[in-house]
C-alpha cells in the first residue's frame, strides 16, 4: 500500500452512506468531513442513531452489501472506499485496531485473553515465535496497567471483570501497532471509576505511541476531557465541530447546548438536568431543512425550508441558520 507520510492520519470527505432496503433507501449519513492526525483523539458525540457507529464502519469497510458508500475516506492519503477486501483486511488489525462497547462478544470464550493476544500477533506477523508472541502479549496485558499480566493472560474471558476485559480489547487492538484505534463506545458500559481508568489507559497510548484515537461516545462529558477535537452528530450529519474547549465554551448550536445542559455539574446536584426533549427523526422521515428544528426552541422560518451549512466563526463550525444569519448582522 502506498502510504504518504505526510497526510493527515484520517481523512473523510463527503462520506455518504444509504441503507437500501425493502422500504427503498435509507440515507444514514448524509455527507459529513472529518479529519485527524497522528497523536491527536477526535471526539465524535450524538445521541444513538445518529450515525456514529455507521461511520466508524464505514471507514473500517465492515458494512454490510445493503449499505450503498460513497465519498472518501484516506487512511494516510491512501483511499479506503472501494480497496480490495483483501488489502482492507491487512489493514484491520494491523494499522488500524478497533474496540467496542461490548468485549465480551469481541472474544472467544473457549480460548484465554493471552492466547487470543497471541493469535492476532501472528495473524499480522507470521515470522513471530510462539515464545515471542506469548512475552509480547503479557507486555501488552501490562501496557493496559493490567494487575499480574502473567497470570490473567491464563485466564478466560469470563473471569474478567467488565473493566479488565475491557483493557484486554485494548490490549489486543494495539498488539500489532496500529497507528490509528477507533474506539465506539468503549466505556458505555462501565462505571464512572473504570471509565476514568479506561480513559486514562487511551490517553497514555496516545501520548507513548503517538496513536491517533476516534473515540465515540454518546457521552458530551466523557469527551471532555478526553479529546483535542469534537464533532458533534445529528441525524448522519455533523452539527458542529471544533476544538474541545472552544465547543464546550463556545458553542453555538440548539443541541450542543442541549447536551452541555444536560450534563451533570460539577460540584453537586443543581436541581434534575433538563435533556433534550423529543427524539431525532427516522431517516426515513426527516424533516424537510434542518433535521434539528422539530426540536429546537429558536428555530425560524427559514430553518424548515433549507438545510443549514457548516460556518465557522471563531474557531467552532456550526450549521445553524440562527448562528450564520445574526453573526451576518450588521
Ligand atoms: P449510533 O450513532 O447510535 O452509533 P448508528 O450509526 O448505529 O447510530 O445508526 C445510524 C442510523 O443507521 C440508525 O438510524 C440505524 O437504524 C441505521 N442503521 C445502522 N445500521 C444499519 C443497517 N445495517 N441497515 C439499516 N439501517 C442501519
Ligand atoms: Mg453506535
Amino acid at each position: 500500500m502506498n502510504v504518504h507520510e505526510d497526510a493527515p492520519l484520517l481523512e473523510i470527505r463527503d462520506l455518504r452512506v444509504t441503507f437500501n432496503g425493502p422500504a427503498g433507501p435509507a440515507e444514514a449519513i448524509c455527507g459529513i468531513d472529518l479529519a485527524l492526525d497522528a497523536g491527536k483523539v477526535l471526539g465524535i458525540v450524538g445521541e444513538s442513531g445518529s450515525g456514529k457507529s455507521v461511520t466508524m464502519m464505514a471507514v473500517m469497510q465492515l458494512l454490510p452489501p445493503s449499505a450503498e458508500i460513497t465519498g472518501s475516506v484516506k487512511f494516510k492519503g491512501h483511499e479506503l472506499i472501494g480497496l480490495p477486501p483483501q488489502e482492507m483486511r491487512k489493514l484491520r488489525g494491523a494499522r488500524i485496531g478497533m474496540i467496542f462497547q461490548d468485549p465480551l462478544s469481541a472474544f472467544n470464550p473457549v480460548l484465554t485473553i493471552g492466547e487470543q493476544i497471541c493469535e492476532a500477533l501472528r495473524l499480522h506477523d507470521r515470522t513471530l515465535s510462539r515464545g515471542g508472541a506469548r512475552d509480547r502479549a503479557v507486555e501488552l496485558l501490562e501496557m493496559v496497567s493490567i494487575p499480574q499480566p502473567d497470570r490473567r493472560a491464563r485466564q478466560f474471558p469470563h473471569e474478567f471483570s467488565g473493566g479488565m476485559r475491557q483493557r484486554a480489547m485494548i490490549a489486543m487492538a494495539i498488539a500489532n501497532s496500529p497507528d490509528l484505534l477507533i474506539a465506539d463506545e468503549p466505556t458505555t458500559a462501565l462505571d464512572v471509576t473504570v471509565q476514568a481508568q479506561i480513559l486514562d489507559v487511551l490517553q497514555r497510548l496516545r501520548e507513548d505511541l503517538g496513536i491517533g484515537l476516534m473515540f465515540i461516545t454518546h457521552d458530551l462529558g466523557v469527551v471532555a476531557g478526553a479529546a483535542d477535537e469534537v464533532a458533534v452528530m445529528y441525524s448522519g450529519r455533523i452539527v458542529e465541530r471544533g476544538a474541545v474547549d472552544d465547543v464546550f465554551y463556545s458553542s453555538h448550536h440548539p443541541y450542543t447546548r442541549g447536551l452541555l445542559a444536560a450534563l451533570p455539574k460539577l460540584g453537586g446536584s443543581d436541581g434534575p438536568l433538563t435533556p433534550i426533549e423529543g427524539t431525532p427523526p427516522s431517516l426515513r422521515n426527516r424533516p424537510p431543512g434542518c433535521a434539528f428544528r422539530p426540536r429546537c426552541h429558536i428555530a425560524i422560518p427559514l430553518c424548515g425550508a433549507a438545510q443549514p451549512a457548516l460556518a465557522t466563526i471563531a474557531n467552532v463550525s456550526t450549521a445553524c441558520h440562527l448562528f450564520s444569519h445574526f453573526e451576518a448582522m450588521p
